[in-house]
């Protein structure tokens, strides 16, 4: 497998970029024994079938099973120091245009690099182990109008990686909420105040103690995560972690020295 292993890594690589690498690695090449699972079979030959190209810069890529090569990924925006939610990326070139191809163009091979690189740095910060991912609902009108939701297509891949279950309907867009983007600090928290309840089986099917992942696209305020994972957090027991492709804030937009 030197072939994998030809791209020479930079040497002030962020460890945590280096332990997400490290993991894709490792995951891509589980062999049946392992756990979690290997990653699906059809996943698998649909690389075979249709073979991978960086999304960055066309090349051929060296990481298996990912439209994007080790050194792209290697220069991705990162953030310089992880927080408590996992949110690995800055919104910043080319996350940014990556986002918006899948957002607005519904290009899924994003999709499937955006939720591998979630899943990687979920492990490479070492957090609690999750049962399941819950994906940032919309409103029903809103989903109807796009067709899907961007955050559940990142979501499904993560859980691939990850090999647990996606939830996607235990969390409910009780209504419709403006764009964050275009509101303040204050009046983000207020547009997202009340914005999501619990499907009503939620509730009763859940018994015991259990973590979960709320997964979002971008990460403005942390508004939103906030009020989602605040409806979540109604039930006894569970823990829930936020995370999110990228973060708009500058307070996370030091690049890795
Ligand atoms: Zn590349």
């Amino acid at each position: 497998m030197t072939m994998f292993l030809a791209t020479p890594r930079p040497v002030n690589l962020n460890p945590f970029i280096e332990s997400t690498i490290d993991w894709l690695d490792r995951r891509s090449g589980a062999d049946h024994n392992e756990v979690p699972a290997p990653l699906p079979l059809l996943f698998r030959w649909g690389f075979r079938l249709w073979p991978a190209r960086c999304l960055v810069c066309s090349g051929a890529p060296d990481l298996r099973y990912l439209d994007l090569c080790r050194r792209c990924l290697c220069a991705l925006p990162f953030v310089v120091s992880p927080t408590t939610e996992v949110v690995p990326l800055r919104y910043a070139p080319p996350v940014d245009a990556g986002l918006r191809a899948l957002k607005f163009h519904a290009d899924w091979r994003w999709a499937a690099v955006f939720g591998a690189l979630l899943a990687a740095w979920s492990q490479a910060l070492g957090v609690a182990p999750v049962s399941s991912l819950i994906p940032m609902p919309l409103h029903t009108a809103r989903r109807a109008e796009r067709g899907f939701n961007q955050a559940e297509q990142i979501a499904k891949f993560a859980a691939l990686w990850l090999g647990v279950a996606v939830d996607q309907r235990s969390l409910i867009r009780a209504r419709s909420t403006r764009p964050q983007t275009s509101l303040s600090a204050a009046r983000r928290r207020d547009n997202v105040q009340g914005a999501f309840e619990l499907h009503p089986s939620y509730r009763t099917s859940f018994v015991q103690p259990t973590s979960l992942a709320l997964v979002d696209d971008v990460r403005t305020t942390g508004a939103t995560l906030a009020a989602a994972s605040a409806a979540l957090e109604s039930v006894p027991g569970l823990t829930v972690q936020r995370w999110a492709v990228a973060s708009t804030m500058p307070t996370n937009t030091t690049s890795p020295a």
